[in-house]
């Protein structure tokens, strides 16, 4: 059957995809790679779902030594490269470029080794994070950088986007739960940085890493710190009648110098959206709702438990009740773990935002967030790692509507700007990416910005592994002045720019 005549620009397109498709296959024989547009479908977005861009081709290594031949060839020829890990990203870390190789991780699924007596287990990056947690649960361990979206999202995707959850108030970040990784540099070097110990000797190149955003190398592996399980956890739920004194109690909790196991907030619309999901038994006649855990030996959570509500009650808690069981403890959880899924049920889309600020400053920018609301007439649900003072604003809208689209962005951007401007930052956890990318020059000066770029540059000096995310300017490695935004549009044409 004859073929139907391509437009010319998608005939060349077509026919560097296949072009590049031979050579992949032909450097990597046992290596899936997908050219069908349909089935690239399935990667034209991540968790950002406002944002659409299917990839030339898609490749599905399982082995290190095949990451670093389809490396080596993209460096050769100039080819850019995004890597992929589950496509949880909410700033739209892994979305695809049109003329891009998607690098998907997941068929690296295996757990490598469980070392208790080094208290670690080295895994590969395709590996979810919630199967770590599930491998060691035998042996009364755990992965403690637990993100709410755990069941999907991969140890690789994590080490590049520094997750965090709501355990991290006390346990840390990604950053500090990786010991090592061995990852592929884009000329195709394999290098392993750190290991089973606890420091490495020079630079801390393991540090620059963790939360690089799959700008500077392909992590192959991730050796992880595992944790005992608490002899006893316990959450208490606290329902106030305004954030503001829910946002006092979280400081004064804080500065009476205990450090909850986690420490979360809900405005009014999240905890209903939450309740109505997973029916956790929050109270729903309140204005907020703080979810304290605590941790430890019996007696010392017990106690804690009660300064907890002595400072609650001093802040005008409204309704207080501890869990008695551990079933009950992984309901409060349940609900605040699925508030992103709960607020998508009320609302055709959700915006969600990331910015973190000084505890301190949290009343005042709620109030900001509410009069935001009003001017751009969205609805907005409010979730919060709390202790950490990150910000998990859900903006509802539909993304049908361009204008509503457009009055999101708006409004999530200002939002940000408002988190800097309090003297916070413009992520907590999620990374980047191409949605605040453009706002980066609201926190870094262009010297800061020049010198991220620098480092940037020392691993990836042609620009090719995941370009057009984080960095405001394509600025060329070893050249002076940042290009304008014109000269930006006809190097990388196919870049989003939002
Ligand atoms: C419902 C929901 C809840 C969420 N809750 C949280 C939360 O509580 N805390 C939190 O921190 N995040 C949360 N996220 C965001 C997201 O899950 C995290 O950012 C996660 O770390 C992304 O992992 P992933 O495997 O999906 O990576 P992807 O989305 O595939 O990629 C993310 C970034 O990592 C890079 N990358 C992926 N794999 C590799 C690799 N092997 N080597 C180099 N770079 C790589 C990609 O290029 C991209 O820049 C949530 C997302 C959703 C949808």
């Amino acid at each position: 059957m004859s073929q139907p005549e391509m437009p010319r620009a998608n005939a060349d397109v077509i026919a560097r995809r296949e072009a590049i498709a031979a050579d992949l296959q032909r450097l990597c024989p046992d290596t899936p790679v997908i050219v069908s547009p349909t089935e690239l479908r399935a990667y034209e977005s991540d968790g950002l779902t406002a944002y659409r861009q299917p990839p030339l081709l898609t490749i599905l290594p399982s082995t290190t030594q095949e990451v670093a031949r389809i490396l080596r060839y993209c460096h050769d020829h100039a080819i850019r490269v995004v890597p992929r890990g589950a496509g949880t990203s909410l700033s739209g870390g892994a979305l695809p470029l049109a003329d891009a190789v998607l690098l998907g991780m997941a068929r690296f699924n295996r757990i490598l080794d469980i070392d208790l007596d080094n208290r670690c287990a080295v895994v590969q990056p395709g590996v979810t994070n919630l199967a770590i947690t599930r491998a060691v649960a035998h042996a009364g361990f755990h992965y403690a950088p637990d993100p709410s979206s755990q069941i999907a999202c991969t140890i690789g995707g994590n080490v590049a986007e520094n997750a965090g959850g709501v355990h991290c108030l006390k346990y840390g970040l990604t950053t500090n739960n990786v010991l090592g990784i061995e990852m592929v540099t884009i000329e195709g070097e394999i290098v392993r940085l750190g290991g089973r110990h606890m420091e490495a000797e020079g630079y801390d190149l393991l540090g620059l890493m963790v939360g690089s955003e799959g700008l500077m190398g392909v992590v192959t592996e991730v050796t992880v710190r595992l944790t005992p399980n608490p002899i006893t956890a316990r959450a208490v739920l606290i329902g106030f009648p305004s954030v503001e004194d829910a946002g006092r109690c979280v400081a004064d909790v804080i500065s009476a110098g205990i450090i909850p196991a986690g420490m979360e907030m809900m405005d009014k619309p999240a905890i209903h959206a939450a309740e109505a999901f997973v029916h956790a038994g929050y109270p729903l006649d309140v204005e907020a709702l703080l979810i304290v855990e605590v941790d430890g030996p019996p007696e010392e959570v017990d106690e804690l438990i009660e300064r907890v509500l002595d400072i609650a009650k001093r802040n005008r808690a409204e309704s207080m009740r501890a869990s008695q069981s551990e079933q009950e403890r992984q309901l409060f959880w349940a609900g605040r773990k699925a508030a992103f899924p709960a607020v998508g049920r009320i609302s055709p889309d959700y915006y969600c935002m990331d910015g973190t600020i000084p505890r301190h400053r949290l009343p005042e920018v709620l109030s900001g967030i509410a009069e935001l609301s009003g001017r751009y007439g969205l609805d907005c649900a409010n979730v919060f790692h709390a202790g950490d003072g990150n910000l998990h604003p859900l903006i509802l809208y539909d993304a049908n509507d361009a204008d509503q689209l457009h009055r999101a962005e708006r409004f999530g951007a200002d939002i940000l700007r408002l988190c800097v401007q309090v003297g916070g930052v413009l992520t907590g956890e999620h990374g980047v990416g191409v949605e605040k990318r453009d706002l980066m020059p609201e926190m870094f000066s262009k010297t800061d910005l020049e010198v991220q770029m620098r480092l940037k540059c020392a691993f990836d000096e042609k620009q090719l592994l995941n370009p057009g995310k984080v960095f405001p300017s394509l600025k060329g490695c070893g050249e002076l002045s940042p290009f304008s935004a014109r000269e930006i549009e006809k190097r990388f044409p196919d870049i989003p720019r939002f």
